[in-house]
């Protein structure tokens, strides 16, 4: 196939763990015979220090134009004094709201080598592999009425509003069970059906959708169980469906399972195109010192191959490449462990970069 890839690297540790996705992505072009176009692209400080804003408005053509997004990070120290709306991060929100992208899919996997690396118990970690699909545009974030007002005795009154309409909650069902196709076929709703009215109707919209995927199994969750069930036993569930606020709780939970930050990847859906990102941020405490970890953001790049554009074996092929490379002891910093091969960014790259088949 043919795809255009809007690689837009960004701030710190960005630049660094970008372009070792950006040459596995090219290895995979080359062995699978597709032709990926790379097309670079400024975001964030980077781009305020070149032409003055966060988001410039040929990086949102680019975007637009792409068959996808490969991001890295954005942010630092350098602008932090900045007024809120030219600070770099901004141009997260903006890239989000301009390409639609309603879905968030965050992946949670202990590889068998890092179990150690979490704070929970070898046995209660081991074999995790959740899918937190979240939704991104919708929810209390962004419902109305919203605000803090004065009230006539002197008091103030804070309201935000849980709102979702039957669309919303059908689309982000359908991505969750697609998703599952992909994996082990299983979909847990999270909502809080017992006393709140929108969940009420995403729970029915959920079940309604659910018709179309008799092949997935679907379960319902109370998201205070669900929180507790990700700490008890997490190898129960395969795809988490949430709510915007309910998933931006529970994927942190999910991801703090495994112990790394540095090997996070996520996948944001949009209508048309998709942006790939690792979890964590620009890391500015280890830029330019070639010790960050690859992995989150080579992991991205392997979802991009599977959400946007349906290569599941060549996605399949990175995620064994990490495996493999893992299991022969390389490790950067922040995964090191006791007799291991402690190896720079690029030098991970490399690894992976050998180890794809
Ligand atoms: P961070 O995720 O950048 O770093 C947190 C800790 O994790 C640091 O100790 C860092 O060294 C470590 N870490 C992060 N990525 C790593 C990697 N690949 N390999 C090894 N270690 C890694 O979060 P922070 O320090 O709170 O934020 C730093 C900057 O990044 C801020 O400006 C923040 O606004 C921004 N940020 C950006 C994004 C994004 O671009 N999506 C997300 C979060 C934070």
């Amino acid at each position: 196939m043919n795809a255009k890839i809007a690689v837009l690297a960004g701030d710190g540790v960005g630049r660094e763990i970008v372009p070792e996705a950006v040459k596995i992505l090219k290895a995979v072009a080359q062995k699978y015979h597709h032709t990926f176009e790379f097309v670079p692209g400024d975001i964030g400080g980077q781009a305020i220090d070149k032409v003055g804003v966060p988001l410039p408005q040929e990086t949102l053509a680019l975007a637009k134009q792409s068959d996808a997004v490969l991001l890295g990070a954005v942010g630092g120290p350098k602008w932090e004094g900045l007024e809120y709306s030219l600070r770099p991060e901004r141009a997260l929100l903006g890239i989000r709201e301009a390409l639609g992208l309603y879905a968030n899919l965050r992946p949670a996997k202990v590889y068998a080598n890092l179990v150690d690396a979490s704070t929970l118990k070898r046995e209660v970690v081991e074999g995790i592999d959740v899918l937190v699909v979240r939704e991104l545009t919708g929810g209390i974030y962004f419902g109305k009425p919203k605000g803090i007002e004065k009230l006539p005795n002197g008091e103030e009154r804070g309201v935000n509003t849980e709102v979702y309409t039957t669309d919303e909650v059908r689309r982000i069902a359908k991505v969750a069970f697609e998703a599952a196709r992909k994996r082990r076929k299983k979909v847990t709703s999270v909502d809080k059906a017992n006393v709140l009215e929108s969940s009420e109707l995403w729970r029915k919209v959920v079940i309604d959708a659910h018709k179309s995927y008799p092949d997935v199994e679907l379960s319902h969750i109370y998201v205070d169980n669900a929180a507790m069930q990700l700490v008890r036993n997490p190898r129960q569930f395969d795809v988490l469906l949430c709510n915007n606020m309910f998933g931006d709780i529970l994927s942190d939970e999910a991801a703090m399972l495994t112990g790394s930050i540095g090997m996070l990847p996520s996948a944001s859906i949009g209508a048309k195109v998709g942006l790939f990102e690792p979890i964590h941020g620009s890391a500015p405490d280890i830029a330019g010192k070639n010790i960050a970890n690859p992995i989150a953001t080579i992991a991205s790049a392997a979802m991009m191959l599977s959400y946007a554009f349906q290569l599941d074996k060549e996605a399949e092929a990175i995620e064994q490449a990490i495996v493999k490379t893992l299991d022969l002891g390389y490790r950067t910093k922040d995964i090191q462990s006791p007799g291991a091969r402690i190896v720079g960014t690029t030098e991970m790259g490399d690894a992976i970069l050998r180890n794809l088949n």
